[in-house]
């Protein structure tokens, strides 16, 4: 039994003012639809994930929401209404028996709602999360009250809503249109919606005062690692070094178990430590002979691999080279650029400057290369 899960982002988002529309827009680092794609992706009963984007945004997806959310998600073009764009979702949802329709703009669902909403259906054809209305509700006109209205009994809606699909189809196919969400839907056809207890986190992000909101949310449980690391490799024979990915002619090679990126193995060690995984000698040991003369991004592609696993994305990062010679700063942009390459990040992230020692010590004298690095994971 397969229950899809339908994230409707057709919208033009116009309220929350900004360049793009919202579900495109950063929140705390990350799209606004890429997060609400993820709660999803992360759900073990979400079989498959449907994502109804306006037809003039297709670009805007593969670009922006794309790399966040890889191949497991299935985009269509949504259509005229909002009605039309959950249809076009519910059809392209062939094969799941239940489907959950969320609004985009919702980005901090979690887990635990949706899994309740799922348990719901179990015994109602359709359920739905909102909050009981607490506050005192008035009419007003003109800036002025003119009425009190009982709020007894009356709900503040949210989404994910979910159905069975076939009925929610059915009840697509027959409605009027002009309906505010699905389950105004369902109601018309008669079918029995369950209200499940809903969150206040998830708010739907409206006005540009919503992203500060949720940002704050975020923030409340966002997890901040740092990392260090340091290396050395000495000169031996030879005519060139690689450095932060890039290779340099130069009077001296690097002697080194694998290609001696002195800088890239900083890098990696500083992620294994934001780890806490151990360092780059535990996961590549030089005994092993596998790793002889092996291109330093293989090192640093499995320590990103590990990041990637753990649910952590890059903060920053930020590569010191120790060194009288070769000059670093005419290569740091190519440097920082394959640093980036690697960590899949943008390169503003990066960032790989270099020092002397003022002729003092091993690296004053010309005796090697030493490198420390830094950088940051945050989860949320
Ligand atoms: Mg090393």
């Amino acid at each position: 039994m397969t229950i899809a899960a339908i994230i409707v982002a057709a919208g033009r988002g116009r309220r929350a003012a900004g360049p793009l529309p919202k579900q495109y827009q950063q929140l705390a680092g990350i799209p606004v639809l890429a997060r609400s794609i993820e709660v999803f992706a992360r759900h073990p009963q979400i079989g498959k994930i449907i994502v109804v984007v306006n037809s003039d945004d297709l670009a805007l997806f593969a670009q922006r929401i794309k790399p966040h959310c890889g191949d497991a998600v299935h985009c269509v073009s949504g259509g005229e209404t909002r009605a039309d764009s959950v249809f076009a979702g519910i059809a392209a949802a062939e094969g799941a028996q239940k489907v959950l329709i969320h609004d985009a703009a919702r980005p901090l669902v979690t887990q635990d709602l949706i899994s309740k909403v799922v348990k719901a259906l179990e015994t109602h054809s359709g359920a739905a999360p909102a909050l009981a209305v607490s506050d005192a509700l008035w009419q007003g006109a003109d800036d002025r009250v003119v009425a009190c209205v009982p709020r007894d009994g009356l709900y503040r809606a949210q989404t994910p809503q979910g159905f069975q699909r076939e009925t929610i189809m059915a009840a697509h196919a027959a409605h009027i249109g002009g309906a505010s969400d699905d389950v105004e839907v369902a109601l018309a056809a008669g079918l029995d919606v369950a209200i499940i207890e809903g969150e206040e986190t998830n708010l739907k992000i409206t006005y540009a005062s919503d992203f500060q909101r949720a940002e704050r949310i975020l923030g409340h449980s966002m997890d901040i690692r740092c990392g260090n690391g340091f290396d050395v490799h000495a000169f031996c024979e030879g005519n060139s070094v690689t450095l932060c990915g890039v290779t340099l002619p130069f009077s001296h090679g690097l002697l080194g178990h694998s290609d001696a990126d002195v800088g890239m193995h900083a890098l990696t060690d500083a992620i294994f430590g934001a780890l806490a995984e151990g360092d780059i000698g535990q996961h590549f040991p030089p005994s092993e002979a596998r790793w002889k003369n092996a291109a330093s991004d293989l090192f640093l592609g499995h320590a990103v691999a590990r990041v990637q696993a753990r649910g952590y994305r890059f903060g920053n990062a930020d590569v010191t080279l120790i060194c009288e010679a070769p000059k670093i700063g005419p290569h740091a942009g190519e440097m920082r650029a394959a640093l980036a390459g690697i960590m899949e990040v943008d390169m503003d992230r990066i960032s790989v400057k270099a020092t002397t020692t003022e002729k003092l010590g091993f690296t004053g004298r010309g005796e090697g290369i030493a490198a420390m690095a830094t950088v940051t994971l945050v989860k949320s």
